[in-house]
């Protein structure tokens, strides 16, 4: 497994195994490595000749505040879990490499990355699809494994690759838990003991919705909300940002979610950790992928 720090040495590396034939498969990540990454690095292996991880934790999708300084690192043990998993190449950047001095431009996704954590995060998407977007352009891998965990990300991104015409197929993953439900998460390190125990309350709203909407009594989505704050709000002192019920494509509202494929989607804090977390509702798990 190589590690490659700097971009031309990246994009001279992958501009040669392309003309040598080979395909590339990608996932990025911020580091912290755990079994939801590793879920990814696993699908992507089985789609591509060479996989390439990227560990970077970008700057300009956090805002000021936010948890950038605190954010969990540790390169050796992602290093150790990428060559376990096959992974050919890592790319690790500096700040300087990614954002030299004289940086000026932005990719932005309009309404899409306005909505849902887009309300409390005005600067987030933006700082991820302009990541993206430059690897893409840096990698230029034929396919990009993302999380459902992060599902406004997700519909973002594919968004993003098809108005600029990224020639990248996107495949987007399954959250993976823990065994109690809460999905995996790097920002799960933050939780204190007590905490730990009370943050699958959200995985359990989140199947309390999904029953009202099956139970075929017809259910709206506020009578759905108003149920799923409830029991969050039951299970320990969560401060939430939001809960919605929304089209799984487009991220518009939905007020009937029965028979739709809708994604309800929550975020939450608790203690001075911001959770989120969404299941999908009425679509196969097939055509997710
Ligand atoms: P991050 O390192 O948090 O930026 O995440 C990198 C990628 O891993 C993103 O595409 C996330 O959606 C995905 N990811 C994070 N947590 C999970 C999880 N629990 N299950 C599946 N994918 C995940």
């Amino acid at each position: 497994m190589k590690i490659i720090r700097t971009v031309t040495e990246m994009q001279n590396t992958s501009l040669k195994l392309k003309r040598d034939g080979n395909t590339i498969g990608f996932v990025p990540t911020m580091g912290f490595l755990h079994e939801g990454h590793l879920s990814l690095i696993r699908r992507a292996r089985g789609e591509c000749d060479i996989l390439v991880v990227s560990i970077y934790v970008n700057p300009t999708q956090f805002a000021p505040g936010e948890d950038i300084d605190k954010y969990p690192r540790d390169i050796d043990r992602d290093e150790r879990l990428c060559e376990e998993e096959g992974v050919d190449i890592i790319f690790y950047p500096t700040d300087e490499e990614m954002y030299p001095e004289g940086y000026l431009t932005e990719v932005r996704v309009k309404r899409l990355g306005e909505i849902l954590c887009g309300v409390s995060r005005p600067t987030h998407f933006a700082g991820v699809t302009t990541i993206v977007s430059k690897l893409f352009n840096i990698v230029m891998p034929d396919i990009a494994v993302f999380g459902q965990k992060d599902a406004q990300q997700a519909v973002i991104i594919r968004r993003m690759t098809l108005d600029l015409n990224f020639p990248v197929k996107i495949i987007v993953s399954p959250t993976v838990r823990e065994s109690d439900g809460l999905a995996m998460s790097s920002r799960n390190a933050y939780l204190s003991e007590k905490e730990r125990e009370i943050a699958p309350a959200l995985y359990r709203s989140l199947c309390l919705a999904e029953k009202m909407i099956k139970s075929g009594k017809g259910y709206d989505a506020i009578e759905i909300i108003v149920k799923m704050r409830k029991s969050i709000l039951t299970a320990g002192p969560f401060d939430i940002d939001y809960i919605e019920i929304v089209d799984a494509e487009t991220l518009e509202p939905v007020e009937n979610p029965a028979g739709k494929d809708v994604l309800i989607a929550l975020a939450a804090r608790l203690g001075k950790t911001r959770l989120i977390d969404n299941i999908i509702v009425g679509k196969s798990k097939s055509k997710l992928k």
